[in-house]
């Protein structure tokens, strides 16, 4: 009670309606064990969303916490400006090792944000810097609409998404922007897969007419996820990067969301056999224990900032904490139980009991579509399954959904009405069929008070 009246008092809470939010009960957490978190009284709920889509293997791993108490019993943060250390080193050397061909260099930084900050900026500055000069003129950016890539002014300028980022306007710089496949509401009133990716032709003719001002394109590959979970059909990253490669755009790939396994392979592009120039990857990254990402980059682009020093080719950029050692031997922990738990050999299972658990919710009369990609899902609620008409954002549908699967001992937190599934890659099968259990019968029950 008194937590809860100072967090009422001092705390602003990220993405949070605050009026809202002090006319609530606040859940405090105060421990974690496993897929489970667990508040104040004891009581247990299942972490449907890994807290905010980064924890992989369970709280409280005992090899993680391991690794980071090892890692105090040596130094907690030292830099890398100027001097180097272990963890870093070692995981630099192993991400390189795991992530698609041709990505050979690793900058460092401490959240997805900050991981797309560095992408674009290595981008611009690459071309900027390029030897053949009529390539310098490669200047702007490709991005989507209802992209999301992070909340600084850089990763907000190659967003898409009006509720969070309209205010910000006049404050970006302008990016060209193309359409995302979001199939259930086409843009273009076609339907998959008669349509043949006809979104894609938008992209070919921007880069037809701009690729000469382009220096890069980015991309959620396979999900758009903030936006709603919206996934893009079969094929259409793998046409992306062929339309990059042809009109020599970089292709930055934003796996922040979906790297990791959630998409049932290590990283998303993987699927498609696509070969990012720029890899962004942050949130499951440490397991879900502390911040820190990663911006990878091929050789290619490492190269072109080589030179003397008065040539002024460096890149100056970084922050304070890049690369901290407790959360660099944490992600070294977790890759660690990727192999020992055989992660990724066990998700195959998961993700048809998650497709099949999905089945019943897609007749649901407020179900308007129900999008899965691997371990995770998003279900759009509707006021109006005819029409796909929403409901008002003022009636709170998708927040009341998640308030009720609390009572239960769920926690989910939907981005509008689009109730999200994304839980830990640790969850048992039965586990999985509860949540949906839980899930169902909670937009059964708002939806149908809403109806009356
Ligand atoms: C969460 C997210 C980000 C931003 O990451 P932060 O760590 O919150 O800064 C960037 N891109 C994608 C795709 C994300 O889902």
């Amino acid at each position: 009670q008194r937590l809860q009246e100072m967090d009422h008092t001092h705390l602003w809470h990220p993405f949070t309606p605050m009026q809202e939010w002090v006319g609530q009960e606040c859940l405090i957490i105060t421990g974690g064990d496993g897929a489970y978190l667990i508040d104040a009284a004891g009581n247990r709920y299942l972490d449907g969303v890994s807290s905010l889509w980064v924890n992989l293997h369970g709280h409280r791993r005992k090899e993680i916490d391991e690794a980071v108490r090892d890692q105090l019993d040596h130094i907690a943060h030292s830099t890398l400006l100027g001097l180097s250390h272990v963890p870093a080193i070692e995981l630099a050397e192993r991400l390189v090792r795991l992530a698609p061909e041709g990505l050979t260099r690793v900058f460092y930084s401490d959240s997805g944000s900050t991981a797309v900050e560095a992408a674009l900026k290595i981008a611009f500055q690459y071309w900027s810097q390029h030897p053949d000069p009529d390539r310098r003129a490669k200047r702007r950016i490709v991005s989507f609409h209802n992209a999301y890539h992070g909340d600084t002014l850089g990763a907000v300028s190659v967003g898409g998404m009006d509720t969070f980022h309209r205010c910000y306007g006049p404050l970006l710089f302008p990016s060209l922007k193309a359409h995302y496949p979001y199939c259930y509401r086409c843009h273009l009133g076609l339907a998959h897969p008669g349509c043949g990716l006809a979104c894609l032709e938008e992209l070919e003719e921007l880069l037809e007419r701009q690729a000469h001002t382009v220096a890069a394109l980015i991309i959620e590959p396979l999900v758009q996820g903030a936006a709603g979970m919206i996934t893009a059909p079969d094929g259409f990253l793998k046409c992306v990067e062929s339309l990059c490669r042809k009109h020599e755009v970089l292709l930055i790939a934003d796996e922040v969301a979906v790297g990791w396994g959630r998409t049932g392979t290590l990283f998303a592009v993987e699927r498609e056999g696509v070969r990012p120039d720029l890899l962004a990857l942050a949130k499951g990254l440490t397991g879900g224990y502390l911040p820190l990402a990663a911006t990878l980059a091929t050789e290619t682009i490492y190269q072109g900032f080589l030179g003397e020093v008065p040539e002024g080719k460096t890149f100056f950029h970084g922050h304070t904490y890049t690369g901290n050692p407790l959360a660099a031997r944490a992600a070294l922990a977790a890759l660690d139980i990727f192999e020992k738990d055989r992660t990724l050999e066990t998700l195959p299972e998961k993700i048809r009991r998650l497709e099949k658990g999905l089945g019943p919710l897609r007749k649901r009369p407020h179900v308007g579509d129900v999008r899965q990609c691997g371990f995770l899902a998003g279900i759009e609620l509707v006021e109006d399954r005819a029409t796909q008409r929403p409901y008002p954002p003022g009636r709170r549908v998708g927040m009341r959904v998640a308030l009720a699967a609390r009572k239960h001992g769920l926690v989910i937190r939907p981005l509008g009405d689009v109730m999200v599934l994304m839980p830990p890659l640790i969850l048992t099968p039965e586990e999985i069929d509860w949540m949906l259990e839980i899930t169902g019968r909670c937009i059964r029950e708002i939806t149908e008070s809403e109806a009356r």
